[in-house]
């Protein structure tokens, strides 16, 4: 099953790591090679779920020069 990134909604996904208990996966990290969002599967679904999360937090990774800057450069 194809697994839909939040952040960005693409499906360049890879499993990171899984918690595991007594032989079963009780979570998995997910990271996006798209935007490189990571995100854990037992997130709340204001975090994960695209459908829930704030317009605000989504991007589009093909257009880059549309990213806000989030660390102001430093003056020199
Ligand atoms: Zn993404």
């Amino acid at each position: 099953m194809a697994l839909n990134c939040p952040r960005c909604g693409g499906d360049k996904n890879r499993v990171e790591h899984q918690g595991k208990e007594d032989g079963q996966v009780i979570w998995t990290v997910h990271y996006c090679t798209a935007c490189c969002f990571t995100w854990r599967d037992t997130e709340p679904a204001l975090s994960i779920d695209s459908t829930k999360r704030r317009k605000v937090f989504q991007i589009d990774p093909s257009h880059p020069e549309r990213f806000g800057v989030v660390i102001p450069p430093v003056a020199r």
